[in-house]
């Protein structure tokens, strides 16, 4: 983490299920200024997922021959995976004049933060209740048993963290969140 790459980063940061992604995806759509940052994760593709397009996946031995080479501008464990930010992907966004957006969990958001400081906008997107929480990760369909209650428990960690970040938002009602993160974004890219 020694090398600081320059440019000004937008951080989305919620325990898994919150609707990250969604708000994420949208902000994709309505600001061509703004693109995300794909990750390298060892978690295996879930279904429609792309290499290279929502994540790179790669083999345990891939990613910590990264991490050995520095590759990684913050990394972490996540419900048994491995989970980073690759400093050429930020690089690469940044030299091309974009504003990278980072889907990270807490700690490497934290992480992320230490590094940019005023350069980061960090906004973590605070589920209504974790009885909604699980419900909507239910209905994602994406986990087993295992990994809900993994995520689950995570989720409980990752609220206490809440109030270290720039903005809390909570999604409640999607549309009124989504005003509400559009309102932090253009403040911030227009700075
Ligand atoms: P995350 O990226 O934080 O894990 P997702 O964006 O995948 O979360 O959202 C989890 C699930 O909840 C998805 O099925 C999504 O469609 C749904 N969802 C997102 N926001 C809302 C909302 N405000 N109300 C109801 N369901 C939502
Ligand atoms: P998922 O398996 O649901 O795609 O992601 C699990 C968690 O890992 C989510 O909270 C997601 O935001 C986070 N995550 C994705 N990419 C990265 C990354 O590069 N670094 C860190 N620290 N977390 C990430």
């Amino acid at each position: 983490m020694s090398k600081k790459t320059p440019g000004k980063v937008i951080v989305i940061v919620a325990p898994s299920g919150a609707g990250k992604t969604t708000i994420a995806q949208r902000l994709l759509r309505d600001y061509p200024q703004i693109k995300f940052s794909v990750s390298a994760t060892t978690r295996p593709p879930r279904k429609g997922e792309e290499h290279g397009e929502d994540y790179y996946f790669l083999s345990d031995e891939e990613f910590d021959q990264k991490v050995a080479n520095e590759e990684f501008l913050e990394w972490e464990h996540y419900s048994g995976n491995k989970y980073g930010t690759l400093r050429s992907e930020v690089d690469k966004l940044v030299e091309s004049g974009y504003f990278p957006l980072l889907d990270i969990e807490v700690k490497g958001a934290l992480n992320v933060q230490e590094l940019y400081n005023s350069g980061a906008v960090s906004i973590f997107i605070e589920p209504p209740s974790m009885k909604e929480l699980k419900n909507r990760l239910s209905n994602r369909g994406s986990e087993t048993n295992e990994t809900l209650s993994k995520r689950l428990n995570r989720a409980e960690m990752e609220m206490q963290y809440a109030d270290h970040f720039d903005y809390i938002v909570v999604n409640d009602n999607l549309e009124t969140a989504y005003e509400e993160v559009k309102e932090i974004i253009e403040s911030f890219i227009t700075d």
